[in-house]
This record gives structure tokens, C-alpha cells and sequence, in this order.
């Protein structure tokens, strides 16, 4: 009987430690599981995407465009840059005519004059402005946030890469991202950037506040037709969902400018993405 209980107590001992040690597991697991699913999705479903490049530099992996921290490892340089590897709705891209669809989508800008404060961060000149600047498309509105250069152009028209190309990033209240991309050409100086460059910050981190009143418009041509298509940031961590208008007609930057932004900034185009069966809308 002693011997009976004994075995019992033994047993039931033994079967308290296996319940306590499954839990264990499953607790531990559960956990890892949970931190694994919640770094996976952090870039992806953050809903406050970041259109301020210079806010985001200070956390993030350092990246060029030039050297061993080139484009074509910029998804091996942190965990956080896997997209820029591993999307597949990456921009830039080329725009050809055999990928269009005829969309007609409306879009109005709402820009008006500001003072202007540039900053260099690095990898591009940056500008924000004071007073509110917005676009409608489809009658949502997007705030503009920020806009900045390129040279040469990220995105090619059939096959054509152009002296520089500006995006202006705007967000709207949601937090999709709309970059409008407008192209220029270096035929002829353009009063407003003309402006934007007499100030034009060298050093990297420097600010520049132009106290003057410019009228945004001036950057924009007339004709609102444009390519649409959905793509991504084009510098790490290179997030998707970004709405992309690249306007048809170009405008104009004097070549000296050109000159003057790659002496300061370098090249800073990042190659040219694979459309991978995306469509572009033609406007
Ligand atoms: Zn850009």
C-alpha cells in the first residue's frame, strides 16, 4: 500500500513536472514566434511611413551610392533594407509606351508661395516650406511634405535618362505616400531653383533658410498629364506603396546648376527597378 502510494505520489510529481515544462516551451515559443512576426512587420505595416529622409538618416544603417554601400547592397546592409532586395514593386523604373493603359485620373495642384529652408543630408539638397502646399488626386488630398533632387534622373522615358529629376513627396492623412516626379531638362535657368541653389547648403547637415518669398508653381509645367504607377522610396529602406505621378512635360534647370548639385551631392540615382508585370497609367 505504502509502496502503491509511493509510486502514485512519484507519478503524479512526474506528471506535474511535464505539464510545467510543456508550458515552458510553449511560452518560450510563443514569445520568440511573436518578436520574430513583430520585427517582419515593423517596415511593411508601419503606417507612418517616412517621406523625411533626414528624420530617419540618424536610426538607420549608413548607405551610398558609391563604394561597398552601392545600391546593389543596400538590402544586405541591415534587416530593415531587405525590401530594397527582396520587393517587387521597387522604383525607379522605365517608363515605355508597350506597358501603358489609358487612365484618366485628376489631379490639381494647390501650391503657393512660401519661404523655404533646405537642408543637405547626405545624399540629396532637401527642401520644406512654411506655409501649406497640397495636391488632389481623385479628390484626395496629399500635404506636401518635402521635395528634393535627383541627377541624373531616377526614372528613364524609353530608355532616356534626363539631367535631373525632382520629387515632390506628399502624405496624406492616412499616410500613403505620393511622390510627384517632374523632370528637367538642362536648356534654361529656372527663377525658383535658380534661388533655391544661391543658398544651396555644401556641407553635409547644413541648413539654409531663404528668406524670401517663392512661388512653387513656378517649379511646375503647365499640363498636369503625367504616368502613374506603384512603386517604392527610392533610397533605403526602399518601403512599397508609394504612389508614383511622373509628369510628361519637363521642366527646365540651367546646366551650371546641374553641375553645381553633383559637385556638391555626387550622382544620386539609383538604378532602374524591373517593372515585374506592373502596369503604367498614361494620363
Ligand atoms: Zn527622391
Amino acid at each position: 500500500m505504502e509502496q502503491h502510494s509511493e509510486t502514485f505520489e512519484k507519478e503524479r510529481t512526474s506528471h506535474f513536472f511535464m505539464v510545467l515544462i510543456s508550458f515552458s516551451v510553449i511560452f518560450v515559443g510563443l514569445t520568440f514566434f511573436l518578436n520574430l512576426s513583430i520585427l517582419a512587420a515593423e517596415p511593411h505595416d508601419n503606417p507612418t511611413m517616412h517621406t523625411n529622409e533626414e528624420v530617419s538618416q540618424g536610426q538607420r544603417a549608413h548607405w551610398d551610392y558609391l563604394g561597398v554601400e552601392n545600391p546593389s547592397h543596400w538590402g544586405m546592409l541591415s534587416k530593415e533594407y531587405l525590401t530594397c532586395e527582396a520587393g517587387n514593386r521597387q522604383s525607379p523604373i522605365n517608363i515605355t509606351m508597350t506597358h501603358h493603359e489609358e487612365h484618366h485620373q485628376r489631379l490639381v495642384f494647390h501650391y503657393n508661395t512660401s519661404q523655404l529652408h533646405e537642408i543637405n543630408n547626405g545624399h540629396t539638397i532637401q527642401v520644406s516650406h512654411v506655409t501649406g502646399c497640397r495636391v488632389d488626386l481623385n479628390d484626395r488630398e496629399y500635404k506636401l511634405r518635402q521635395f528634393h533632387f535627383h541627377s541624373p534622373s531616377e526614372h528613364h522615358i524609353e530608355g532616356q535618362a534626363f539631367p535631373m529629376e525632382m520629387h515632390l513627396v506628399h502624405q496624406d492623412e492616412a499616410g500613403h505616400v505620393l511622390v510627384i516626379a517632374v523632370m528637367l531638362k538642362a536648356d534654361a535657368a529656372q527663377p525658383v531653383l535658380r534661388t533655391l541653389w544661391k543658398w544651396l547648403p555644401d556641407q553635409v547637415g547644413q541648413e539654409v533658410s531663404i528668406p524670401l518669398e517663392l512661388s512653387l508653381t513656378e517649379m511646375l509645367p503647365t499640363s498636369t498629364h503625367h504616368y502613374a504607377y506603384s512603386g517604392s522610396l527610392t533610397t533605403p529602406p526602399c518601403t512599397e506603396g508609394v504612389q508614383w505621378i511622373v509628369l510628361k512635360d519637363p521642366m527646365h534647370v540651367a546646366q551650371q546648376d546641374v553641375d553645381e548639385f553633383v559637385n556638391i551631392i555626387g550622382h544620386n540615382a539609383r538604378p532602374i527597378q524591373p517593372l515585374r508585370g506592373r502596369h503604367i497609367d498614361d494620363d
